[in-house]
């Protein structure tokens, strides 16, 4: 099974309602809905953080400590899709930063569930 990093919209999980990294992006991974394709292993789920700054090495630190290289990365959909956009990064520009630094494809969005 692909082992896969998800990477979201922290200040989103933090005033949002009804998901916000509790189950929507871990329930499309866990039954290969959406994005996924089919089912993959979540082995870490790493928060932005206002103004981004930490992303990729926060992401580089989930690699180290869990010892598993993944697979591919996600950006969720709440933090691809975002309306009104994220203030301060363009989530391609992320999702090409880390591809750049990981060697590892980096998809935009998770599911499409509401
Ligand atoms: S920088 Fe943008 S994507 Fe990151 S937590 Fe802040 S609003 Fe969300």
């Amino acid at each position: 099974m692909k082992k896969v990093i998800l990477v979201g919209c922290g200040a989103y999980m933090d005033s949002g309602y009804g998901c916000p990294g509790e189950w929507r992006c871990l329930k499309a991974a866990a039954l290969g809905d959406g994005k996924f394709g089919e089912p993959v292993q979540v082995i870490a789920f790493v928060r932005c953080e206002c103004p981004g700054r930490t992303i990729v090495s926060n992401v580089g630190m989930a690699i180290k400590l869990s010892g598993i290289k993944p697979d591919k990365i996600y950006i969720t959909s709440c933090m691809a899709g975002a309306k009104p956009k994220c203030p301060y990064n363009d989530p391609k520009e992320i999702a090409e930063m880390l591809k750049e630094k990981f060697g590892v494809e980096v998809e935009l969005g998770t599911h499409d569930y509401h």
